[in-house]
């Protein structure tokens, strides 16, 4: 019964396969949920980011990708999820344009995601090389707070500690005894919003790591999503097999997963 959550075609600007090999492949693995999840980088748009190269942001094109993930929604052998990742800002410009981009498509689910802080994305290491870890880590968990008020509705809290993956730091780790507070805020908010936190496994281990999990879990949260994070297909689903039996360890029963709205309850032992 694995389920992936969290995947990006080439309707993504970073994405690398159609979204018929990816549906494809996703079947193949006879995954009992695949869920496509393209990037509405908005959070560019709103505080004026460039891509790489300084060149203007590439945006998914909402009206073909959604059209076209229907059509193949139709035929597909298992429950697809047609969903996207919105790139989460404080800056009030991106709140229309999600919101009517919800409106207008009714996405099945979305993942919200801190990948930038007003001027970068973590992503690009030069952008931070100089910050110092406390600093970064700090300023970017206080986001991440902010994103689970965002003005739009979302089911999933994606890759929680995305910035550690970009630093240089000789100790990257996030722990729990740096950021106790805030990372007990934010969990707290969480459980209490009955919002889904995803467990995504693209980086060199899984975020959050397990400390942070055991004190989300501690903290009363029990709705987890399985995330590839996949950007090619032969991605889809990996990390399953390693992640599933530490989630068994800390307690968490089963991934839930958020099918237009309603929260599907999937336990590991079936
Ligand atoms: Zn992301
Ligand atoms: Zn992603």
């Amino acid at each position: 019964m694995k389920t992936d959550l969290h995947s990006h075609s080439d309707f993504s600007p970073d994405g690398t396969e159609p979204l018929s090999a990816m549906v494809k492949r996703a079947e193949a693995l006879r995954l009992s949920y695949y869920g496509i999840s393209e990037h509405f980088d908005y959070d560019y748009v709103a505080d004026g980011i460039p891509f790489e190269n300084g060149e203007p942001p590439r945006l998914t094109d909402a009206e073909t990708y959604f059209k076209t993930a229907r059509a193949l929604q139709k035929s597909a052998k298992m429950r697809f999820l047609v969903g996207g990742e919105f790139g989460f800002t404080q800056n009030p410009k991106a709140t229309e344009p999600y919101l009517r981009l919800i409106e207008t498509y009714r996405p099945d689910f979305v993942i919200n995601s801190v990948h930038t802080q007003g001027t970068f994305d973590y992503y690009d290491r030069e952008a931070h090389a100089s910050v110092p870890k406390h600093a970064l880590y700090e300023e970017y968990l206080r986001l991440v707070l902010l994103s689970l008020n965002a003005p739009y509705p979302y089911d999933i809290v994606g890759h929680l500690g995305y910035c550690t993956r970009y630093v240089s730091y000789a100790d990257p780790a996030l722990r729990y005894a740096d950021f106790r507070e805030i990372l007990d805020r934010i969990f707290d908010e969480i459980v209490a919003r009955d919002k889904i936190l995803e467990v995504n496994t693209s980086s060199p281990s899984f975020l959050p790591g397990r400390e942070l999990l055991e004190t989300y879990f501690r903290r009363g949260g029990r709705k987890i999503s399985f995330a590839s994070d996949a950007h090619a297909s032969a991605r889809i689903a990996h990390g399953w097999e390693e992640v599933v039996p530490i989630l068994r360890e800390i307690g968490f029963q089963g991934v839930t997963v958020p099918d237009r709205g309603e929260h599907v309850f999937l336990p590991f032992d079936e």
